[in-house]
């Protein structure tokens, strides 16, 4: 179960989400920093409540006991503070504050044969005109190599992406074409 937090509309409700969903039924629930993308308001109407915060806000009425970092979320077990164990897990994706791009698998494929190896970098490469010029499964593959090797160790600074993708001109793609 995802849920993305920004402040002041729903970070009083995360302890509520957790005991909802994961202290009765194996459920992940899954706390996401917000992300700037083209025309979501991020840091002006809409502001990030960042991973620290969404931290210790469960710490108020919870105890993490962390787990590990799986793909995209660094995971925790999860009890009451009076001992009670949950059965699911919390799940924290701090992309923007903690970033975790050596283990991030968010890779996509565009409608229009395209392979994108970061949701946060305009970079692509086409498959489908080799696919139809008669590439190999081979030769396919290393062309997905080729773009994950391109794959940077970390996003730029919030203040960039913001500006990257305020300016829509120069954003060709935004999340809403490449899917989230
Ligand atoms: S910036 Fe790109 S590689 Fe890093 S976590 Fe986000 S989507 Fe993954």
């Amino acid at each position: 179960m995802n849920a993305v937090v920004m402040a002041g509309v729903n970070d009083d409700e995360l302890v509520d989400l957790a005991r909802a969903f994961a202290l009765n039924d194996s459920i992940e629930m899954r706390y996401i920093e917000y992300m700037p993308f083209e025309g979501n308001h991020w840091g002006e109407r809409l502001r990030m409540f960042p991973a620290e915060a969404i931290r210790a806000r469960l710490e108020d009425q919870l105890e993490l006991e962390e787990i590990g970092l799986a793909e995209t979320a660094r995971v925790y077990r999860v009890r009451e503070r009076n001992g009670g164990a949950f059965r699911g897990r919390i799940g924290i994706i701090s992309s923007m504050t903690e970033p975790f791009c050596a283990t991030c698998n968010r890779t996509r494929l565009t409608a229009d044969g395209h392979f994108r190896w970061c949701l946060l970098d305009e970079g692509e490469i086409d498959l489908r005109g080799p696919m139809r010029a008669g590439a190999t499964d081979e030769e396919l593959s290393r062309l997905i190599e080729d773009g994950l090797r391109a794959k940077k160790p970390g996003h730029a600074p919030a203040e960039e992406l913001v500006a990257l993708h305020q300016g829509a001109s120069h954003f060709g793609r935004s999340m809403i074409r490449i899917g989230g």
